[in-house]
């Protein structure tokens, strides 16, 4: 039976970004027998502007049949000053949590066609292929107590609650480790065990988990070590897995380390393997109908599902191999276009990974 994919090209680049990956995944499926069928959704201030939601029932409804979910962005200038309620942003909140998406994968990939682009040193990145599994749906962005209150000195405190149940880390330590058993096979579980009991308990409970996986090879770091490595060595990690707070930090430097954001995919999966793809970027409001916009983050988060939720490596393979081909070859949209590199369109550099998937 064919899988099927909810389709969101979301606002701004988002509909000219997710226009070449669809071409790229018709060209799996017309010249490689890959067994897939899509549908298309509306959401942000596109759904916005004909249902007067961000979040229709009907994307919901499609998202929920689908086996993944492929995003472009959300968000514009236009919808800037509605209520917070129906802003375009509440839209992939509410897709987030409606799918209870707790696993965040960001890999921080660098092509070495591209090590230039870095800000550190070509030998330190180049050929950097790092994952960064995040938990996304706990922690101390959501803990309770939480708020700012009074003391009986007069003075003002702010407060959060840093607090995560033992089925909570299992959850993301397995999503993590089945990760890993599809790459390298080495984990860094990332925490703060001298000072924090919620990861002492978070250590104890990777321990556990990585019981179930022999050939996985587990090791502990603490974050502040982690920051320090991540720009030091960045090479020395394979997956590495940590709290929401430590990833939201650590996985944007772990970006940042590539130089080009419009390189890079990310996913966010449930308890079975469902997921959304999205590149890491926004809408992007500044060069939105232009034709300017680098696709390859998109069609690298095709690539991603085709992996992680799919069970398609081997279609998943022929998409990377195909856009180390394009890199090699020169071609380069305008934000990571360098001295000597040919630049070209949007959908002249999807065109171009059509191409060498098909020769
Ligand atoms: P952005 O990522 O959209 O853009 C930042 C800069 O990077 C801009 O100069 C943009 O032109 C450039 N850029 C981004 N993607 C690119 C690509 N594929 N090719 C070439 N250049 C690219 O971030 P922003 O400007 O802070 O936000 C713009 C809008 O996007 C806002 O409404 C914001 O809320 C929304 N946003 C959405 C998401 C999402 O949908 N996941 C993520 C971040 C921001």
């Amino acid at each position: 039976m064919s899988k099927k994919v909810a389709v969101l090209p979301g606002d701004g680049i988002g509909q000219e970004i997710v226009a070449e990956a669809i071409k790229v995944l018709n060209v799996l499926r017309s010249d490689f027998g890959l067994s897939v069928e899509t549908e298309d959704g509306l959401i942000g201030g596109t759904a916005y502007d004909v249902h007067g939601t961000p979040l229709p029932d009907q994307t919901m409804e499609i998202a929920r049949e689908a086996d993944a979910v492929l995003l472009g962005a959300v968000g514009g200038y236009q919808w800037e000053s509605l209520d917070i309620a129906v802003r375009p942003e509440k839209g992939l909140l509410g897709i987030r949590a409606g799918l209870d998406l707790f696993s965040n994968l960001r890999p921080a990939i660098l092509y070495p066609q591209l090590a230039s682009a870095s800000t550190l040193r070509e030998d330190v990145v180049s050929g950097l292929d790092l994952m960064i599994v995040r938990e996304l749906t706990g922690g101390i962005y959501f803990g309770q107590p939480r708020g700012i209150r009074t003391l009986d000195s007069g003075e003002r405190q702010g407060f959060n609650t840093l607090v995560y149940a033992e089925h909570e880390i299992e959850r993301i330590g397995r999503s993590a480790f089945e990760i890993a058993m599809k790459r390298d096979k080495r984990i860094t579980s990332v925490d703060k065990a001298n000072v924090l009991e919620s990861t002492e308990l978070w250590r104890e409970v990777m321990e556990r988990v990585a019981g179930d996986y022999p050939e996985v090879e587990l090791s502990h770091m603490y974050v502040d070590n982690a920051a320090m490595q991540l720009v030091r060595a960045p090479k020395q990690f394979d997956v590495m897995v940590t709290t929401n707070m430590f990833g939201d930090i650590l996985s944007d430097c772990a970006a940042m380390l590539t130089g080009s954001i419009g390189m890079l995919p990310s996913a966010s999966l449930d308890a079975n393997g469902k997921g959304m793809y999205e590149p890491i970027h926004g809408s992007a409001p500044d060069i939105a109908g232009q034709n300017v916009a680098n696709p390859l983050a998109t069609i690298l988060s095709v690539s991603m599902m085709l992996r992680y939720s799919l069970d398609e490596a081997d279609m998943a393979d022929r998409i990377s191999q195909a856009v180390d081909k394009v890199l090699n070859s020169g071609l380069r949209t305008r934000d990571i276009h360098s001295e000597g590199m040919q630049e070209v369109s949007c959908s002249a550099m999807g065109d171009a990974v059509v191409a060498a998937l098909r020769g």
